[in-house]
């Protein structure tokens, strides 16, 4: 049976945004003006390599300039077109949006399998592209700011960020033009794991609200639950990483591009990363058993399902067979318009990503701003920090000295007390902030309004009316 026809990324989420405006009040033509796509830069240039022109083609498309400079980062993956750029820019605005981060959305894309070229090649090709795209101030402190996507990271980064200063020598703030770059370069602590990092998260935030677990059909907390992750890149990695080392999840499924592990008493993400790092992939990984069809492994019985990866992994073909009460998009539009009616019907509750894996253009925020403001979070203030807790540990040991035998400091209180927060500990707490904050801004409309019966429509209520009273103040 040919599996039902799939509307493409870009009109999935355009089906998602229709859904929500439809609850909404907007004025006349605002509506279509937040929906569309503002501009779509498409580039063709060629590179020396190998004794030959190779021809690449990328993209950068702004979706909302509703505030400048507009963010989003740079993939490099064969599935690059037009249309997954467009979606994924239009994404950026409403997760801009939603916590608060100042900017307005674009993505771009490089249509590249970086596999399969070395490291140098890469670097001319990243150079090249930050070029067409740096002179039409498509890479931009002030105008556009790229980071890190699928394919790309921090090495990327920096020599995008090279490129933009050898260009703009007189830029004093030539390190803004883009994120997520190494510590070394500009870059700010925490942001490698920041977006796994804000999944785990946004599951703390959810797992405080009873309410909420039960909707899913849950109980407890996040201790002991079974998990199933798809895609262990770097933010599958992290988000799994810190719920089974942190939060006493069990990791019973992971599933890579040449099939799935599967262990109901648990996967060592550890184990299987520096696995996958050696080998390639998680083929012959000795301690969990291996199934050659990754996908069908995404319908195994679990309590949460990270789709961490790709678009429409989970799509009208299996959405009536994925058995996980909750599912938190880590990815980008990993269920399609849909399969997200099917789940909504079936009762199970989806973290949408626009909020699940905000983590990242939040932290990007904190290094733009570490960027522009030329210095360290943390650098004036965490010695004083550490004089003025002094003065009471002084008084508790005082006491402690008094009281002798009634009474004693807790044995490693001191230490933890007298330590000022560092700019990875400080990144980490705005981070839990932000993801706190915005979880609560969806819940009040989720449980708030009776016509809005899940996460996601929540979700786009509250960026978009952002959105729209940002245009209004415009005066548009
Ligand atoms: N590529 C990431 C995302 O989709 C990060 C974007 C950014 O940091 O600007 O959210």
């Amino acid at each position: 049976m040919r599996p039902p026809k799939e509307p493409t990324f870009r009109e999935s989420v355009d089906m998602m945004f229709n859904r929500a405006v439809a609850l909404m009040d907007l004025s006349p033509g605002l509506e279509e003006k937040i929906r569309v796509c503002n501009s779509t830069y498409t580039v063709r240039f060629g590179v020396r390599l190998r004794g030959q022109i190779f021809t690449f083609t990328g993209y950068r498309s702004n979706h909302s300039e509703h505030m400048e400079p507009v963010k989003g980062g740079i993939r490099y993956a064969l599935s690059v077109d037009q249309d997954e750029v467009e979606a994924l820019s239009a994404l950026m605005t409403f997760k801009c949006a939603l916590v608060e981060a100042p900017f307005g959305g674009s993505k771009g894309g490089l249509c590249i399998d970086p596999t399969q070229w070395e490291v140098h090649e890469l670097e001319q090709i990243t150079r090249r592209f930050a070029f067409e795209l740096i002179k039409r101030d498509l890479i931009h402190p002030s105008q556009n700011v790229p980071a890190p996507d699928m394919g790309t990271g921090e090495r990327e980064m920096a020599w995008i960020a090279d490129q933009y200063a050898r260009m703009n020598t007189t830029d004093i703030n030539a390190k803004a033009c883009v994120t997520g770059k190494p510590l070394n370069a500009g870059g700010i602590a925490g942001r490698v794991e920041a977006t796994g990092r804000g999944v785990q998260y946004a599951l703390r935030e959810f797992f405080r609200h009873p309410e909420d677990i039960a909707k899913a059909g849950l109980k407890g907390t996040l201790d002991g639950k079974k998990v199933i992750v798809q895609g262990l890149g770097n933010v599958g990695y992290h988000a799994a990483k810190f719920l089974s080392e942190e939060d006493g999840c069990k990791i019973i499924g992971i599933i890579e591009r040449d099939g799935a592990l599967f262990d109901e008493n648990g996967i060592d993400v550890e184990n299987v990363r520096q696995w996958i790092i050696k080998h390639g992939g998680v083929s012959g990984y000795p301690d969990a058993a291996h199934h050659a069809e990754g996908a069908a492994v995404m319908e195994e019985a679990c309590d949460i399902l990270i789709p961490a990866a790709m678009e429409g992994v989970i799509n009208m073909g299996n959405a009536d067979r994925i058995k996980a009460p909750l599912i938190i998009e880590a990815a980008n539009g990993p269920v399609t318009a849909g399969a997200d009616d099917i789940l909504r019907k079936k009762g199970t509750v989806i973290i949408p990503d626009m909020y699940a894996n905000a983590g990242g253009v939040t932290v990007s925020y904190f290094e733009w701003v570490k960027n522009l403001s030329h210095i360290r979070f943390g650098r004036m203030q965490r010695r004083q920090e550490e004089a003025r807790h002094e003065l009471i540990v002084k008084e508790l040991e005082r006491l402690d000295h008094y009281l002798g035998d009634k009474w004693s400091m807790t044995p490693d209180f001191k230490e933890k007390y007298l330590r000022g927060a560092g700019e990875l500990e400080l990144v980490r707490s705005g981070l839990d902030d932000t993801m706190r904050i915005a979880y609560q801004s969806m819940r009040e409309v989720w449980h708030g309004r009776e016509d809005v019966d899940d996460l996601r429509t929540a979700a786009y209520l509250v960026s978009i009316s952002k959105v729209a009273a940002s245009y209004q103040a415009k005066g548009l």
